[in-house]
């Protein structure tokens, strides 16, 4: 038996003991994957059932009633509206250091819907949202990753706590920065931030972009356009005098920014000048210093484009993510576990599915991959995620399962087709073995949690971690409600009623 095995008893003794233990040990690590083998059909019900909710964020109730269910039956205490947001799940299980969290996410995408397995266009409920993303696969597996390591520290007498945090509406970047500001994340030692992908992979350093998202919105003086016009202010020339500042812009920013937007209200008809107009705007940059130094400059064009035309301006921060830190003392140890539990071993079938999948969707046929991606075989990404937050407050690894097939862009309706396929379901299990076993490593290993505590806290030197979200910003509990309000009776019709539970 490893010697944190034993803490629990020496400690209760009163005996001082070195925490020198070795990794966990490999029965323990056995033992975890029999307990997510064995529960690979309840974790495959849960990630299909999640799929079929497809729930927008801030709206995944019916997902996370059924994860609650799940960790509750599973011996976790869960928490529902956690830093004042309904559907943020935070569930535990044991008390004390360490405090290993697991964080992912669960929300769909807008217009997503199709029907899997299905090459050609065809969405369940026309319109509706859809797992274009495979967000569906993250809380089954987060849940039994979770479950196996719980099982493993019931068995072995491995003390600390472990943790499942699913936070609300990653695909608008919104909920984290709410969760740190609560300070959910200060009692915790390490997280482990898992995501679906096309590879098994983890890595460290930045691992994708900051971003900033904000509404500008310009308030005019409404006229006649031709009987007065002399007496408006328009407030949509203001916008559009700030999108040709911010174009002018683009020539003194860093290259490693981007900058989107889309126009959210650009008045009514023409002859009516508008009095209000407004766009939405994302920023980002490869890290959050430089974010904020380019939203400065966005500010000051918006200034100048309501001087210009005598309109007053205002902007609202939606949200803020860091970009994603990821500790290499954390990502060493996950890699192992990596390298450890391999790929999953495809079928024929799965092979073939995955290339006409990818032949129809006009990309390069190269099938499944079939080997694990080693340590730094992962280079920063342009996309975000509002984790970032977390892994500036609290020492991060990150990882990846194979879940995708490689060469389908995520947000496009041909990733909705394989997140209930065996090829999720098996990348489903791979994952939770690396997972579970690095939570093992965690909550052995003091030596891991140490350097990865030296190594946050000098990177933490090197740029301090501020909040970008404004102190007295409220998480947009009604984003998406509409959109799920008019689908959920249709998309109702497809759920597989089936309550899974861990054993
Ligand atoms: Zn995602």
């Amino acid at each position: 038996m490893c010697l944190t095995g034993k803490l629990a008893l020496l400690s209760l003794l009163g005996l001082l003991v070195p925490l020198t233990c070795q990794a966990a040990s490999d029965e323990q690590k056995e033992f975890a994957f029999g307990v997510i083998e064995r529960n690979a059909a309840p974790m495959a019900k849960i990630g299909d059932s999640i799929y079929y909710f497809a729930e927008l964020g801030m709206q995944e109730f019916e997902s996370t009633k059924l994860l609650k269910d799940v960790l509750e039956s599973g011996g976790f205490t869960v928490q529902l509206g956690a830093a004042g947001m309904p559907t943020n799940l935070w569930a535990r299980f044991g008390n004390g250091h360490p405090t290993i969290a697991i964080v992912s996410e669960i929300d769909a995408l807008p217009e997503g819907s199709q029907t899997p397995m299905e090459l050609a266009r065809k969405p369940l409920v026309p319109g509706a949202p859809g797992h274009m993303e495979g967000h569906n696969t993250h809380g089954g597996l987060a849940a039994a990753a979770a479950f196996a390591v719980k099982e493993t520290m019931m068995r072995y007498g491995i003390p600390g706590s472990v943790i499942v945090s699913l936070g609300p509406a990653e695909e608008q970047l919104i909920s984290r920065p709410y969760i740190v500001r609560a300070g959910y994340f200060k009692d915790v030692d390490a997280i482990i931030y898992l995501h679906i992908g096309d590879q098994m992979a983890t890595g460290y350093g930045l691992a994708n972009y900051a971003s900033i998202s904000a509404t500008f919105t310009f308030h005019g003086k409404t006229a006649h356009a031709a009987v007065d016009p002399w007496d408006a202010k328009d407030a949509l020339d203001a916008n559009q005098l700030m999108d040709v500042g911010v174009a002018y812009l683009r020539q003194q920013l860093h290259p490693t920014y981007r900058i989107h937007r889309v126009v959210t209200n650009g008045g009514i008809q023409p002859n009516v000048i508008p009095d209000l107009a407004q766009t939405w705007w994302w920023v980002r940059d490869a890290n959050m210093p430089d974010a904020v130094q380019t939203f400065e400059k966005l500010v000051n064009v918006a200034k100048g484009a309501a001087l210009m035309t005598g309109t007053t301006q205002e902007y609202q921060i939606i949200a803020a993510g860091w970009p994603q830190l990821g500790m290499k003392a954390i990502a060493e140890a996950v890699q192992g576990n990596i390298d450890k539990v391999g790929m999953p071993r495809w079928s024929d079938d799965e092979q073939r599915f995955a290339h006409e999948l990818q032949k129809s969707a006009g990309r390069p046929e190269v099938g499944l991959k079939t080997a694990v991606t080693p340590l730094g075989g992962r280079p920063q990404g342009y996309a975000s995620n509002d984790n970032g937050d977390v892994s500036w407050t609290v020492p991060a690894g990150l990882l990846a399962f194979p879940a995708i097939v490689p060469g389908i862009a995520i947000h496009e309706w041909h990733a909705a087709i394989t997140p209930t396929s065996t090829i999720a379901h098996k990348g489903m299990v791979t994952g939770a073995k690396v997972l579970s076993a690095s939570v093992l490593d965690l909550l052995t290993r003091p030596d891991i949690l140490q350097k990865a505590r030296t190594e946050f806290d000098a990177q933490l030197k090197q740029t301090p971690y501020f909040a970008v979200l404004p102190p007295d910003a409220k998480p947009p509990l009604d984003l998406n409600k509409a959109t799920m309000d008019r689908y959920r009776p249709e998309m109702r019709k497809f759920y597989l009623g089936e309550q899974p539970r861990l054993f």
